[in-house]
């Protein structure tokens, strides 16, 4: 067999080859994204008669996010009568896929009625007069009508069987708050120092525990922090308020929170189920 017609074919299909892979992954990285995700204008069924006109417009609005708020009709008739029709209207502005059935007044209707509309150039804008972004459709005079008349859905219906996309959001923003929700009221009573109700306990007069009589001494603290594992009881905050901040899922320490009343940040600490509060003196 002729080998340089075997190297040809081999050329020839690593060539393909090669094109194949580059359109796949030109697809995958978006770079055909014009050719297959193009905005779309479909004519449908107006119910406002014969100066009525009923469409729907499709774009990738998380690609491009505009606001459109004019449709603007040009009918080019060089041999015909008028030559030359100008036909705009506002609405309110759509800033993701929508469907609309316009009134567009009688210079509507005469733009329908120009001689010659068949071979007429009729242009269709849709238009963002705040992005200054414009998207034009053309179509003959003739293709216009038919597809008017081949209308089956109206605005209403084709909004109704179409489900809008939303742009998925680029990233996440995570939400951070040093103001702590609103806590859930509990009958829990501390047997904390702080408590009245266990004053005797702590007073070393009763009970079990063996406290001195003698008052200790305070003690400021460098630093004061939360390790993970808080379940949220709110012990810390209820003993020492102007330090800890029971949030909805954690405990925070307030910026600034006062460091020289080491008696109460320690009380706290061991008041703490989880002995997550930790410090240094
Ligand atoms: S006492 Fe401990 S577990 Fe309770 S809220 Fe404070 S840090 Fe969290």
């Amino acid at each position: 067999m002729n080998t340089s017609l075997i190297a040809g074919g081999i050329a020839l299909l690593l060539a393909i080859g090669l094109v194949i892979g580059l359109g796949v992954l030109s697809l995958l990285s978006g770079a055909f994204h014009f050719l297959f995700a193009s905005p779309k204008l479909t004519i449908l069924k107006t119910l406002h008669g014969a100066n009525g006109f009923a469409f729907a417009f499709t774009w990738n609005s998380a690609r491009e996010p505009a606001k459109f708020d004019m449709i603007r009709f040009r009918l080019f008739n060089p041999f015909g009568s008028v030559t030359q029709v100008d036909v705009s209207k506002q609405f309110d502005v759509k800033d993701d896929n929508f469907a609309l059935d316009l009134e567009l007044g009688d210079s509507y209707g005469a733009f329908l009625k120009a001689d010659n509309f068949d071979k007429a150039l009729v242009q269709i804008e849709l238009v963002s007069n705040k992005d200054n972004v414009t998207h034009q459709f053309e179509m003959k005079g003739a293709q216009f009508i038919k597809k008017m008349n081949d209308a089956k859905l109206s605005a209403g219906e084709f909004e109704n069987g179409t489900s809008k996309t939303s742009a998925k959001p680029l990233y996440q923003t995570v939400e951070r708050t040093f103001i702590a929700d609103p806590l859930p009221t509990t009958n829990k009573v501390l047997k904390v120092a702080t408590n009245p109700q266990f004053a005797e306990f702590f007073g070393g007069s009763g009970g079990g525990a063996a406290k001195s009589d003698a008052p200790t001494e305070n003690f400021s603290i460098a630093k004061v922090w939360i390790e993970p594992g808080c379940i949220v009881c709110n012990a810390c905050e209820d003993i020492y308020p102007e330090v800890f901040e029971v949030t909805a899922d954690t405990c925070l320490i307030r910026p600034g929170a006062p460091l020289n009343d080491g008696l109460k940040i320690q009380e706290a600490a061991e008041a703490c189920p989880v002995e997550v509060i930790k410090f240094t003196a």
